[in-house]
């Protein structure tokens, strides 16, 4: 029998500490359900401790995800342990996944622990676990610069407090391919009860070796993968999920192992979350990039012609990616709207039905064709991105080679109405002049980029922005078939994600 890898999906905890990558809860909340969908094995949903936000999200996840297991990030100590077990309790399968350092230069500089009091703490905090629940994952922050013999002495005191799961975090992206491999043979072959607990990995791409690290681990025999969408996370990310399981699956000869991920579902889970977090899937992206699957060459056209597997490893549609074809028009009813949302994945209510079809009437009077891309950008801005603080009512801009751009413009501020107009250099000047003097703030614009969606002259633009202010970033997104609109709602999305980070509060990283 094919042994079984668990893969553990953190793009909710680690994922979403990367730069400009906070979620609330209603679309962490849309992800979570997606990734129950595409069949990870748990879903890391948060750290309920680092702040009544987290800990309100992981509560929301844990009762509405059905099949996946779903887990809560706390450091060891009593209070984080007994606060994430709060959060989970409506679970139906609630992980605890406690995490201690257990590197010499984390023990000294940021624990100021020996390593017997690390020892101590490892067996307090597990056992303390083991009374809420029987599943229980313990990370040895910074496994791979930790002193080995040590590092063997914590894991078999985890497993014997308890501890169902064992992961080896590589916290700093350092280790590479061949290391990763002789440690977990390593640990295999040195912890005495190892065979009690699933040992698992999770690789940091510092080096650009998270994926590859993985599959190390994998071919060592560790049977937990833990992993992000996109690949985002702290610093240079996580090992990408995309990556890590088509490997897996195109080479499963190499590997000999099975998981239950749904690979049909990969391209839709990524590209949601790259509309959520407003931060475009890179071209060159491996497997889920707009050219993974194009071939520019002329022999290489000519090879797919005769045979697609002359150049192809694996196919678009086995990982749920569509060629782009028309799904909605102007005359499309309803029922058609509501059938290609269904198809798609949205589990959408009656109004929120209508909600979408209006839009996509109002759409569909300025384009003529409506894409898939368009109805998830569709449904992303009008259910599952809610304002908090900004909301764009009005826009009217003026510009051309003969008047000073001006724009017009009405929003909604805290709940209040407020318009202004503004000059500016160009159209787009002039638009972000006015949301500027309406809510009172000029952030630094850092980055600004218009793409289409879909081919053609009508289709709709996408603005991504990235601004800073005090030393804090945001990335926003906004689209629309008129990109000075959708300029603006990029504008409005990263000031409403700039103010919802100063709510955060600063956390600790495995
Ligand atoms: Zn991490």
């Amino acid at each position: 029998m094919t042994e079984r890898v668990f893969v553990l999906d953190t793009t909710l905890r680690d994922g979403e500490q990367s730069p400009g990558a906070t979620m609330n809860k209603q679309e962490k909340k849309r992800l979570a359900r997606q990734l129950d969908t595409l069949g990870v094995d748990v879903i890391e949903a948060g750290f309920p401790a680092s702040s009544q936000g987290d800990f309100d999200s992981v509560q929301e996840i844990a009762q509405s995800v059905e099949n996946a297991q779903v887990a809560a990030l706390c450091r060891a100590s009593e209070q984080d342990i007994d606060r994430g077990w709060e959060a989970l309790s409506q679970s139906r399968r609630p992980r605890i996944h406690i995490f201690l350092a257990t590197s010499d230069i984390h023990m000294q500089y940021k624990l100021e622990m020996s390593r017997e009091q690390v020892l101590e703490a490892t067996a307090r905090a597990v056992k303390r676990a083991s009374g809420y629940t029987e599943n229980v994952q313990f990370s040895a922050e910074d496994a791979t610069r930790s002193d080995r013999d040590f590092l063997v002495q914590v894991v078999q005191t985890a497993i014997d407090s308890g501890a169902t799961t064992v992961n080896i975090p590589d916290t700093v992206g350092y280790v590479q391919p061949h290391e990763m491999y002789e440690l977990v043979l390593f640990l295999k072959e040195q912890v005495n009860n190892i065979h009690q607990a699933v040992l698992s990995v999770h690789c940091h791409n510092d080096l650009g070796l998270a994926a590859a690290n993985t599959l190390s681990a994998v071919q060592a025999g560790a049977r937990q993968v833990e992993v992000t969408l996109n690949g985002i996370g702290e610093r240079a990310g996580n090992a990408a999920l995309e990556e890590v399981v088509m490997a897996l699956r195109v080479r499963e000869d190499a590997y000999g192992v099975q998981n239950r991920v749904q690979t049909e579902q990969v391209y839709p889970t990524c590209r949601l979350l790259s509309l959520v977090i407003g931060q475009p899937i890179p071209a060159y992206k491996a497997v889920i990039g707009g050219n993974a699957f194009s071939h520019e060459a002329g022999v290489h056209q000519h090879g797919m012609l005769m045979n697609k597997q002359t150049y192809e490893i694996m196919t678009p549609e086995s990982i749920g990616r569509p060629p782009s074809e028309m799904v909605l028009g102007k005359h499309s009813g309803k029922h058609a709207c509501k059938r290609q949302l269904k198809q798609l994945g949205y589990r959408l209510n009656e109004e929120q039905h209508t909600q979408v079809f209006e839009a996509v009437k109002r759409l569909a009077d300025k384009k003529k064709q409506v894409y898939v891309e368009d109805l998830e950008s569709l449904v992303l801005e009008e259910i599952f991105r809610i304002p908090d603080r900004y909301r764009l009512l009005y826009l009217s801009s003026l510009s051309g080679d003969m008047a000073i751009p001006t724009a017009t413009l009405k929003m909604e501020v805290g709940g209040k109405e407020c318009q202004t107009a503004e000059f500016g250099a160009g159209p787009v000047d002039s638009v972000f002049n006015a949301i500027d003097n309406i809510v009172g703030q000029s952030p630094n614009l850092l980055h600004f980029t218009v793409s289409s969606i879909t081919g053609g002259t009508d289709a709709q633009g996408e603005v991504t922005v990235k601004i800073e202010q005090q030393e804090q970033t945001a990335i926003g997104r906004g689209s629309d078939a008129d990109i000075i609109v959708a300029s603006a709602k990029a504008y409005i999305n990263a000031l409403n994600r700039l103010a919802r980070k100063e709510e955060k509060t600063v956390w600790d990283t495995v």
